[in-house]
């Protein structure tokens, strides 16, 4: 079994809430159609801290929004105003272009969540922005762990959340030390996240790791063995392998750069293309491209 780690990178908003990405990276570009993952937490927030990210735009992918702790206000474009909470799902659709702003809840002192976003495919790149809150996940209770099917299907259970491409995501927390022997599709390769360690996985060279790196698992694999100690959470991730990946820049996606150059010129212009966020009680407008600041990318 070829699986192999990877490293994260982690990147401190403000003082206290690190953000971990495990995608993209030099060494890992995407995961099938999921092109980006950031493990946001866990933190527990000093008084007056929380998260804002201001109105920002989307083009070409859907954001998925995995929470565990805390809550979040969404808001955007569409008018879409919604709170989430732990073991809900936001999936927005950017398709054609969106925008929207993230807000933490001021009496919520704990966040912990993971975003990915899924690349739209070619054909679909340009479908009408959309908004989806899955307040209830199926969730399966084995004897010594249970499992949310985030996306795809798994042992009979089917997530309701809407993609455009094959894809599977699994949330699996060991309520005792277990070891679970997981089946997965040949043809998707894998990205296992711990969320919550300690773990270890069949297969991976012994060497010292920090417990929380990634794992990749090439296509071809049917199942995949991993040893949980109680309360250690991962996530799993899987899609079919692209010949290519999108490219990405800044919050956009597309498969063709001129794609990506009419987006920024668009946002820069004020185009009708990315409307007001027009329920966010911050300011309306806190980006251009030229002033893009890294540390607001994150959700
Ligand atoms: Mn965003």
């Amino acid at each position: 079994m070829s699986i192999e780690l990877f490293e994260l990178r982690t990147a401190m908003i403000g003082e206290n809430f690190p953000i971990k990405r495990a995608i993209p990276q030099r060494k890992l570009r995407n995961i099938g159609h999921w092109i980006f993952l950031d493990h946001a937490g866990p933190t527990i927030f000093k008084q007056d801290e929380n998260v804002d990210v201001g109105p920002h735009p989307h083009i070409g992918l859907q954001t998925f929004t995995w929470m565990l702790q805390g809550e979040i206000l969404h808001n955007d474009s569409l008018g879409n105003d919604q709170i989430i909470r732990p073991y809900q799902i936001n999936l927005m659709t950017a398709g054609s272009g969106i925008v929207h702003t993230e807000l933490s809840h001021p009496n919520s002192q704990s966040l912990h969540l993971a975003q990915l976003w899924i690349a739209l495919p070619k054909d679909k790149e340009s479908i009408a922005p959309d908004f989806e809150h899955y307040p209830v996940i199926p969730h399966i209770k084995n004897d010594n762990h249970e499992i949310y099917v985030l996306v795809g299907d798994f042992e009979q259970q089917h997530s309701p959340v809407e993609v455009h491409s094959p894809l599977s995501a699994l949330d699996i927390k060991a309520t005792q030390d277990t070891t679970i022997t997981i089946p997965l599709n040949p043809k998707f390769e894998y990205g296992l996240l711990p969320l919550e360690c300690h773990i270890s996985v069949a297969g991976v060279a012994k060497k010292p790791r920090k417990s929380d790196s990634p794992i990749y698992i090439p296509a071809g694999e049917s199942s995949l063995k991993v040893t949980l100690n109680k309360e250690s959470r991962i996530l799993l991730i899987g899609g079919e392998p692209l010949d290519h990946p999108p490219l990405m820049w800044w919050n956009f996606v597309a498969w063709e750069q001129k794609s990506i150059e009419k987006a920024i010129d668009e946002w820069n212009n004020f185009s009708e293309r990315f409307p007001e966020v027009t329920n966010y009680p911050g300011k309306k407008r806190t980006l251009n491209f030229s002033s893009y600041n890294r540390a607001t990318q994150i959700l």
